[in-house]
């Protein structure tokens, strides 16, 4: 099924199972959810999220999609599995919060969002590079939410910096690169055609 555009004016879509069935990693897999709460009991960062899983899910079956997909729950969890380990009916919650995160990502409902902007600056280095550069990764990550932010955030942190520095964790100069990073680049493109291949066939 082709994805659509956010659609912010109204608050349930009760297609909106249907499509995470279809559209979302594990999301096949939400049916067998029964509501026990092993998952959000089990959840160690559970009071730093908006919903738990087991709330969420049900949100998803009420078919609130504009407040699942901008959930923060989305971005808080840790990947630690232990829902997954520990969920009674084999429903991979973390695989399907993921999911979630990356079609809110793709469809518009996450831009600011500081953990998208990490992940952002993060693999920026990683595909430039071949490894991340702390300092570029920083420096990215602060200034990608606006000029004064990036100075405030930067500021924040200069005690961090120069103990890293002075503890040697830190080091001035251009930053390391693997060798052959234009063959890291071309491997890299040459996934993302394949993923987006495989993409088109699934719709
Ligand atoms: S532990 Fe599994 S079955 Fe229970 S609420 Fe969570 S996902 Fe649903
Ligand atoms: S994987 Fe995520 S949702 Fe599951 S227990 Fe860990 S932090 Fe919580």
């Amino acid at each position: 099924m082709a994805q659509s555009a956010p659609d912010t004016a109204r608050k349930y879509d009760l297609g909106f199972a249907r499509w995470v069935y279809e559209n979302v990693e594990g999301g096949d897999k939400l049916s067998m959810c029964m509501q026990c709460g092993v998952c959000s009991g089990s959840c160690p960062i559970g009071t730093e999220m908006d919903h738990g899983p087991r709330k969420l899910f049900m949100m998803i079956r009420a078919g609130m999609k504009e407040a699942v997909l901008t959930s923060n729950t989305l971005w808080n969890c840790t990947k630690c599995y232990r829902c997954v380990v520990r969920c009674p009916r084999g429903v991979p919650v973390t695989y399907i919060l993921g999911g979630l995160g990356t079609k809110a990502v793709e469809m518009g409902y996450v831009k600011t969002e500081d953990t998208v902007r990490f992940s952002k600056a993060f693999w920026w280095s990683a595909k430039t590079f071949g490894r991340t550069d702390e300092r570029l990764v920083t420096s990215r990550y602060h200034f990608s939410g606006g000029f004064g932010e990036g100075v405030k955030k930067s500021l924040a942190n200069l005690k961090i910096a120069l103990g890293m520095f002075k503890a040697g964790r830190l080091h001035l100069g251009a930053p390391h690169k693997v060798k052959g990073t234009k063959n890291l680049q071309a491997i890299l493109a040459k996934a993302q055609e394949i993923e987006e291949r495989a993409g088109e066939t699934e719709r």
